[in-house]
């Protein structure tokens, strides 16, 4: 079997190194993976400078979802990876240039204790009551997908979705919750609101769940894992040990396809000089670009993948001599809800979120800029991206702790094109479509964070699942025949 990759981020990489342990296994498969850019893993990039280690694109990944731990474990990955610093988790909001922390008992964007939301200076009065009124609110059936903000504002009002909900997406997503769909990006939610009306009591009553699950559990597991899980040497530790295994010969960096074709038997690709034939194809290019290449061989499809929409996003990383600032809050960092007007959306502490990844002595940060209403940003020069972080970091940070004056030791800057996709309202409908009519087309997987999950894990599961799949596929014809 002949089998063409489209795309060599973490989805086409996975993909990649799933078919090379299919052949190193006896199966007849031969890969090809075409990667448009000179270098390889899409947006994991990582870079070493003066020790510490800057992330271009993700940082980490949740513990919770096993695939890229796993796939790190297979790798001889395991002695690199290193938890998040949980013990010094604690995550601000800015609210009027003044930093406040999150309240305790938040759970999922659900306020859960009544003293730590009582005493939050993050909502006024009405929002506080209005949070206490909502136990008493009736279960509801689901009328079909509405908005992630929509779903808040029913529940807690417009303040929570502006000094809550909005920044916790626009830093986790690069994504607006007026667009972002509740069915998708919130089903717990969705599923919580027809069962008991109110969020807070569907919440308390998953927590008492998880907590007699926990002590059940205890028994053979000590302590919690944390939150997020990071390699050592930066995420491009991931990209070269998968690139390590797979074929080089089958990896063409620098290699844009430019036009797919349906034949009789199965793909045709071109790319530069090459036009070759394939049996299967994995598209693992952002849906946009799969939707091109996609809308000759069948317009339909190319029309629901090419209106997925995606946000783009910057991220500058900012190097200091510790010596030099004041001493920072405690936690990994804060968010900026839109309402406050700043071009920043969130800044982490990256020394204090991963420890031994920066060198005694220095405080690196990571400013994001842009996001679904940023665009505009992606425009501006390095210089100008760089000040206006440092800018609004004076500010949000105060004289005492940081000033605009002083200088990094090392900036970095990256822009991020249409990079993350976002789950809008309507999103599972149009992926039943889009499935309907991929099952259609024999051989072709579509992978990548368009479509179940955007993170690094559901990326990597997606690509190797599709990868096994057509490996089964045609083990199943080979056999019928
Ligand atoms: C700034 C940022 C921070 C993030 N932080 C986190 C985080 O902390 N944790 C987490 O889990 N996730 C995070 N994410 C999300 C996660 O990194 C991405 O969802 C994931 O890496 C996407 O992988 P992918 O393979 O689907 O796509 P991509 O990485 O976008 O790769 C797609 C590849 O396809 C190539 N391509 C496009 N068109 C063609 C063509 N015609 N021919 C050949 N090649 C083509 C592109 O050049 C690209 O290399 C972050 C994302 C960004 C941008």
């Amino acid at each position: 079997m002949r089998v063409a990759i489209v795309g060599g981020g973490i989805a086409g990489l996975a993909a990649a190194y799933e078919l090379e342990k299919s052949r190193a296994a006896g199966t007849q498969v031969e890969y090809t993976l075409y990667e448009e850019r000179a270098r390889l893993g899409g947006s994991l990039a990582s870079e070493i400078v003066g020790g510490a280690v800057l992330e271009r694109g993700p940082d980490s990944f949740l513990t919770e979802k096993p695939a890229a731990a796993e796939l790190c474990r297979e790798l001889g990955l395991g002695s690199e990876l290193i938890p998040s610093n949980d013990a010094a988790r604690k995550t601000y909001i800015v609210v009027r240039n003044r930093l406040v922390a999150i309240p305790d008992g938040l759970m999922f964007m659900v306020p859960t204790k009544l003293v730590p939301t009582a005493l939050t200076r993050l909502f006024g009065l009405r929002t506080k009551i209005r949070m206490g009124l909502e136990l008493l609110d009736p279960p509801r059936s689901s009328g079909g997908d509405e908005s992630v903000a929509a779903l808040v504002r029913r529940h807690f009002g417009q303040e929570a979705v502006d000094r809550l909900v909005d920044p916790l997406l626009s830093g986790i997503y690069g994504g607006d919750a007026e667009q972002l769909s509740a069915q998708t990006v919130l089903p717990r939610m969705v599923e919580m609101e027809t069962k008991y009306g109110s969020l807070t009591r569907g919440m308390l009553a998953a927590h008492k769940r998880m907590r007699a699950m926990t002590k059940d559990s205890s028994k053979t597991r000590k302590g919690g894992a944390a939150i997020f899980t990071a390699l050592r040497g930066g995420m491009s530790q991931l990209v070269d040990a998968l690139v390590a295994r797979i074929d080089g010969a089958g990896l063409l960096k620098g290699t844009p396809v430019a036009a797919i074709g349906k034949t009789a038997g199965g793909w045709v690709l071109d790319a530069g000089q090459k036009h070759e034939q394939y049996d299967t194809l994995i598209i693992a290019a952002p849906a946009w670009a799969a939707g091109s290449l996609l809308a000759p061989v069948d317009a339909n499809l190319g029309t629901e993948l090419c209106g997925i929409p995606y946000s783009s996003s910057i991220t500058v990383n900012l190097v200091y001599d510790e010596a030099k600032i004041g001493a920072l809050p405690e936690g990994f960092g804060f968010l900026v809800p839109a309402v406050e007007g700043r071009a920043m959306l969130a800044c982490t502490f990256v020394h204090r979120k991963f420890l031994g990844r920066t060198p005694p002595g220095k405080a690196v940060f990571r400013a994001f800029l842009g996001g679904m209403n940023g665009e505009a940003l992606l425009a501006e020069s390095d210089e100008t991206l760089v000040d206006t972080v440092r800018r609004e970091m004076a500010a949000i940070l105060g004289a005492k702790v940081f000033s605009a004056a002083i200088e990094p030791e090392h900036v970095q800057v990256t822009r991020w094109r249409r990079a993350m996709a976002q789950y809008a309202v309507g999103h599972k409908e149009r992926m039943t479509r889009i499935g309907e009519r991929v099952k259609a087309l024999p051989g072709l997987r579509l992978v990548g964070n368009a479509y179940d999950g955007i993170g690094v894990p559901d990326c990597i599961r997606l690509g190797r699942q599709a990868a096994r799949e057509l490996v089964l596929e045609r083990a199943s014809t080979t056999a019928v025949r």
